[in-house]
């Protein structure tokens, strides 16, 4: 997996006077583009246009040369493929990630990691508790990473101790001393979960289980776990780490579905005569140009075709000369991620959106962006 340490090897690795080959590659095969090698496809056109761009010298073939190796080898099973490759220091790595980062390829001095610190900032710990009335087992996630802290499940006090005097007692008196143990037990989880909040931060906490069971729990969290409990829901004590792992995967999914849709409202909200945002290809091509982003959103797989200057590398929608310099306009079949590339490179950021997001901002155009100024 790659996490920080890998990140800074990378840059130490790359940290001398020659220029490195840093490529964001979209590999998700859950899109059909993608499929068959379609991605391979994709970076050989993106490392011909960067030759084209960058004034082809051999460091920067080779480079080229080796970044399609790896991408070649590649078995695709995250979303984006990263590479850095610095053929004259044998640095050549490849790493997949499991977060969507818009695609985009650099030839400069040192790996260029922004995109994939900022998109690794932005992904949340989870904490899962599963609980029933006896048993509760604890997870974390983090970037799809399942782990299961078993140390703190022996904290919970595990089984209930059933003592021989139990059938002793009156049903009235047995019924009172159940609920004792089992509100003992939601405090003991709640008690773990605290733990657990030391040891391993956490954003998001989703509370699972049988109702009744989970709902004591989430109602006895203290305020600073319940500030970060996302849902509660129903899922059997002895659930495997895949189910687990799944549902988490839907919760999370939801939550960014739900994050994305308030900042596609934001941006929206600002698309007015003094507002700071633009909408529409032609608009948005026009604020890159002019270095104006801060935040390029579009619909997940919006690709469209359109102009790039040989001259000065300006963008256009359409046309003959280049409206800034004159220059002779070419055709450029991946328009989108071309000004995703251009606001990466003036550290801007770049949201893909999908669901409910997407379907708002399709009638603005399916792409628009936050202006600095
Ligand atoms: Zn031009």
């Amino acid at each position: 997996m790659l996490d920080r340490a890998a990140l800074r090897n990378l840059r130490r690795l790359t940290d001398n006077e020659d220029n490195t080959l840093t490529l964001y590659l979209d590999i998700d095969q859950t899109k059909q583009a993608n499929r068959n090698g379609g991605y391979l496809v994709q970076a050989e056109a993106m490392l011909k246009e960067l030759r084209s761009t960058s004034g082809d010298d051999a460091a920067l073939q080779a480079d080229a040369t080796r970044t399609l190796e790896l991408v070649r080898r590649l078995e695709p099973r995250g979303k984006t493929a990263l590479t850095v490759v610095q053929s004259g220091h044998g640095v050549g790595e490849v790493h997949q990630i499991r977060v969507a980062i818009a695609p985009s390829v650099h030839w400069r001095r040192g790996a260029f990691l922004r995109p994939v610190v900022e998109a690794l900032d932005e992904y949340e710990r989870y904490a899962v508790v599963l609980t029933d009335k006896q048993r509760a087992r604890i997870f974390t996630s983090y970037l799809g990473e399942l782990v299961e802290h078993t140390d703190l499940i022996s904290a919970t006090g595990g089984k209930t101790q059933t003592t021989g005097t139990d059938r002793w007692w009156s049903q009235k008196r047995f019924q009172r001393h159940h609920e004792q143990k089992v509100a003992l037990h939601a405090k003991r989880v709640v008690d773990a979960l605290h733990e657990l909040s030391l040891k391993v931060p956490f954003d998001r906490l989703i509370v699972a289980g049988p109702q009744e069971a989970a709902a004591q729990v989430a109602r006895l969290l203290p305020r600073r776990l319940h500030g970060k409990l996302v849902k509660t829901i129903p899922l059997p004590v002895t659930a495997s780490e895949r189910e687990v792992s799944e549902r988490i995967a839907q919760v999370q999914e939801e939550m960014e579905r739900q994050q994305e849709l308030e900042m596609v409202r934001g941006l929206l909200a600002e698309l007015h005569e003094s507002g700071r945002a633009v909408a529409g290809l032609e608009n948005v091509v026009d604020a890159v140009n002019e270095g104006r982003v801060w935040k390029l959103f579009y619909v997940k797989g919006l690709d469209l075709n359109g102009k790039v200057c040989a001259a000065c590398g300006s963008l256009a929608v359409n046309g003959e000369r280049c409206h800034y310099c004159d220059g002779a306009l070419h055709d450029e079949a991946h328009l989108v991620d071309r000004l995703s590339q251009s606001v990466i490179e003036l550290a801007g950021r770049v949201e893909m959106v999908d669901g409910p997001a997407a379907e708002e901002l399709r009638p603005a155009g399916s792409i628009a962006a936050l202006l600095r100024y």
